[in-house]
C-alpha cells in the first residue's frame, strides 16, 4: 500500500505532469502541505518526450491568439499572472541552457530532462511529496471535518499487488491532462471528475495530429515519404506557413499539425506549394525564357524532384515531354493555380495515438479564469490540458500548463 507521510494534506494534486508539478511547488512555497499523486511509474513523461527530447518549453511571443477555446478570453488572466518571461527567468536561475528557434520557440539546448529536473528540484525544496504508481480511482466530497473537503481513493500498483487506499485534502487540483498519447499518461479521469461535480465538457478531439488519406494520395505520400518542403496551408479561414512532411501514412510536419487544430472530418485543406513565389508570373516568364525546357525541369528549380514527378502524373501526364513553348498560357496558368491551391481531403487525423494535444475539455465557463477554481465548488481546481484551452504548436501548451498551474498554486488554501 502507498505510504503517505500524512492522512490529510492541505492540497492534493492529481497528475505529476507539467501543470501538476508547477502547481505543487507554487502551493508548497506558500507553506501548504502538498501531495502529488501520479499513476505512472515516472513523473513528467510528456515533458521528457516533448520537442523531440529538447522540450519546447515556451515561446517569446505568447498571446491569447495562440490558443483555441470556446472562450478565447479565458486564458488571458493566467497568461498575464505568470508569463513566458517568468518561466524563462526560472530556467535561467537554474542555469539551463536554451536556444531560440523559428517563430520565437524556446528549446533546451541539451535535454528535456533539464526542465523536469528543475521542476522536481523546486518541488523538493518546497517539501512537496510525490507518489508514483498511484492511479486515482475516484474522488468524493466529504463533510468538512477537520478541514478536509475531498477524499481521494487510489489504486496503488506495485509488482506484488494492487491495493486501494485513500487520503484527504482541503484543496484538490485536477492536473491529469487529456486523451492524447495514452502511452504517455493520456487519460479521461479529469473529465469523469468534472462531470461528477456537474461541470460541462466541450467535445474533445485530437489536435496537433498528422493527416491520413484513404484515396490515391495515400500511395503518393508513401512514395514521397521523408521529403519535406515549406508550404502555406489553409483550412476554415486559418492559415499557417511552415514545413510539410510526407509520411507513409499521409502528411505531417509543423504546418499540418498546426492546421489539424482547425480541421473537421470532411473538410478540405488547401496547400500553396510555392508560398514565396508569384507562381503565375514565374511560370509564364519561364515559358518565354526556357522555351525548350520541359515543365518538370522548370519546377525542379523550386520544388523537390520527386514531388514534381508525382505532380506531373497527376496534372500533365500527357505533356511530360512537351517543351514549355508549346504549352498554352491557359494550360500553364491552370497548373500554376493547382500549385498554389492544391485541394486535398484527408480521411482522418492519426488521432489520439500520436496527437500532441486534445482540443476541447472542461468547459471554462465553469472555472474562474483568475484562480482556476471551479465556480460554486470550493476547493476544486482544474489546470493544464484537461481544460478547454489548446495552444498552437510552438511551446504554447507548456506555457498554458505553467500559467494555469501557477494560478491554482497561488489560490489553493488550507
Ligand atoms: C509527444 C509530445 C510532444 C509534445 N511536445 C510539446 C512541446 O515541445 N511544447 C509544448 O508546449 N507542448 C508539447 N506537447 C504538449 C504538452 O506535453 C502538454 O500540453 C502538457 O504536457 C500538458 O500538461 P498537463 O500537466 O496538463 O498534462 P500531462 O503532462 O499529460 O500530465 C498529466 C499527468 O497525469 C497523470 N494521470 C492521468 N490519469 C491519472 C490518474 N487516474 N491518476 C493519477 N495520475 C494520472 C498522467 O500520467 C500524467 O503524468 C507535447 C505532447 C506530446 C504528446
Amino acid at each position: 500500500m502507498a505510504q503517505f507521510n500524512k492522512k490529510k494534506y492541505d492540497v492534493i494534486v492529481l497528475g505529476a505532469g507539467a501543470a501538476g508539478l508547477m502547481c505543487a511547488f507554487t502551493a508548497a512555497q506558500r507553506g501548504l502541505s502538498v501531495l502529488v499523486l501520479e499513476k505512472a511509474n515516472k513523473v513528467g513523461k510528456k515533458i521528457l518526450m516533448s520537442g523531440g527530447g529538447r522540450c519546447n518549453f515556451t515561446n517569446r511571443d505568447v498571446s491569447a491568439g495562440n490558443f483555441i477555446s470556446a472562450n478565447p478570453h479565458f486564458c488571458k488572466s493566467a497568461l498575464s499572472q505568470y508569463t513566458q518571461w517568468d518561466f524563462i527567468s526560472m530556467v535561467e536561475q537554474h542555469g539551463i541552457e536554451y536556444e531560440e528557434r523559428k517563430h520565437g520557440q524556446l528549446f533546451c539546448l541539451h535535454t528535456a530532462n533539464d526542465i523536469l529536473s528543475m521542476l522536481l528540484h523546486e518541488c523538493e525544496l518546497a517539501g512537496v511529496e510525490i507518489k508514483t504508481h498511484c492511479s486515482v480511482a475516484s474522488v468524493k466530497e466529504i463533510s468538512e471535518t477537520e478541514k478536509s473537503r475531498y477524499r481521494i481513493s487510489i489504486n496503488t500498483e506495485n509488482t506484488q499487488s494492487n491495493k486501494t487506499s485513500s487520503v484527504d485534502c482541503h484543496s484538490l487540483v485536477i492536473a491529469t491532462g487529456a486523451l492524447s498519447v495514452p502511452t504517455l499518461g493520456g487519460s479521461d479521469i479529469g473529465y469523469t471528475i468534472a462531470e461528477q461535480f456537474g461541470l460541462s465538457l466541450i467535445p474533445r478531439r485530437a489536435g496537433l495530429a498528422p493527416f491520413m488519406f484513404s484515396d490515391s494520395m495515400k500511395s503518393l505520400c508513401e512514395r514521397l515519404s521523408g521529403s519535406s518542403l515549406e508550404v502555406e496551408v489553409t483550412c476554415n479561414g486559418t492559415q499557417f506557413n511552415e514545413d510539410m512532411l510526407f509520411t507513409h501514412r499521409g502528411l505531417s510536419g509543423p504546418v499540418m499539425l498546426q492546421i489539424s487544430n482547425y480541421w473537421f472530418p470532411g473538410d478540405e485543406i488547401e496547400i500553396n506549394l510555392l508560398p514565396t513565389v508569384d507562381v503565375q508570373q514565374w511560370i509564364i516568364e519561364s515559358k518565354q525564357q526556357q522555351t525548350k525546357s520541359q515543365l518538370k525541369n522548370v519546377l525542379n528549380q523550386r520544388l523537390p524532384k520527386s514531388l514534381v514527378l508525382e505532380l506531373e502524373k497527376l496534372w500533365w501526364a500527357n505533356h511530360s515531354d512537351t517543351p514549355m513553348a508549346e504549352f498554352s498560357d491557359k494550360q500553364l496558368l491552370a497548373i500554376a493555380d493547382r500549385l498554389e491551391n492544391w485541394k486535398l481531403k484527408p480521411s482522418a487525423t492519426e488521432g489520439y495515438r500520436t496527437a500532441e494535444v486534445t482540443l476541447g475539455g472542461v468547459n471554462t465557463d465553469n472555472i474562474s479564469s483568475k484562480t482556476m477554481e471551479t465556480k460554486g465548488q470550493s476547493g476544486l481546481f482544474f489546470i493544464g490540458e484537461v481544460l478547454d484551452v489548446t495552444g498552437h504548436l510552438g511551446g504554447f501548451n507548456f506555457q498554458w500548463a505553467w500559467s494555469s498551474g501557477f494560478c491554482a498554486g497561488q489560490n489553493v488554501s488550507l
